[in-house]
């Protein structure tokens, strides 16, 4: 909120209505930041799905085991759960684009120690359908990964992949299908040779990894050598899929 009009409305919470907060921290107070749950090992080395309990032997989880993947990693930083979810609900289907600042914090205090001077070269949002972004009127991985994009030191690019179809409802095809299904939504949005480049591809909510992944591997066509994916928030299936 700009000083005006946070003298004229007392700047609170967004999420508990309740405590102080400020523009800054993206309208989030510290109670509210506490309930946040960042993702911490053991999890899965490939989608950075997090394992119940404390120890493990399993590198990989069951839903990586025998995929083909075209991203080397995925992590996210927080649990998609609780105050994390709401906020990240109301950013992207309210435009409550004041969050902003919390999302972003939320991705660069766990992305930027791991991605800083490890040599990548790019950051690429995942696109959304151009219907669907202008009805939205913005993409909610481009605000972020600009963020990150700013935070490394190098630039993002939007102008690289496409989604050049909507997402269909996919909960009567199994997992190969979904796959393939989300491989065909997007594609090289440009003739460009990515010439062996790092690139970071960002989201604001890993799911499955199946939409990461399917931007991933047009990257790598493009001559991507290497593909990690960062996300604020990673959905925790209980089922498997
Ligand atoms: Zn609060
Ligand atoms: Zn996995």
């Amino acid at each position: 909120m700009e000083p005006l009009l946070g003298f004229l409305y007392p700047e609170c919470c967004q999420i508990c209505g309740e405590a102080r907060a400020k523009a800054a921290d993206g309208y989030v107070c510290a109670g509210c930041w506490r309930e946040v749950r960042f993702i911490r090992p053991p999890y899965c080395a490939r989608c950075g799905l997090p394992f119940p309990g404390a120890v493990t032997d399993k590198a990989e989880c069951a839903n990586c085991h025998d995929r083909e993947l075209h991203f080397g990693s995925a992590r996210a930083a927080v649990v998609a759960e609780g105050v994390a979810l709401d906020v990240i609900h109301r950013f992207k289907y309210s435009r409550a684009l004041w969050f902003e600042p919390f999302l972003a914090d939320l991705l660069l205090r766990e992305a930027k120690p791991a991605l800083a001077g490890a040599g990548w070269d790019l950051v690429v949002p995942v696109p959304l359908h151009p219907v669907k972004e202008r009805e939205r009127e913005f993409n909610q991985a481009a605000r972020i990964g600009r963020r990150l994009a700013d935070a490394l030191g190098i630039p993002m690019r939007t102008d690289l992949v496409a989604r050049t179809e909507p997402t269909r409802t996919q909960t009567r095809l199994d997992r190969d299908e979904r796959a393939a299904n989300v491989h065909r939504a997007f594609a090289p949005a440009c003739a460009v040779d990515l010439g062996g480049a790092s690139v970071v591809v960002v989201d604001d909510v890993l799911t499955t990894g199946a939409t990461a992944d399917a931007v991933a591997r047009v990257l790598r066509k493009m001559g991507a050598d290497r593909v990690c994916v960062w996300s604020v928030a990673r959905a925790v299936l209980t089922a498997p899929e």
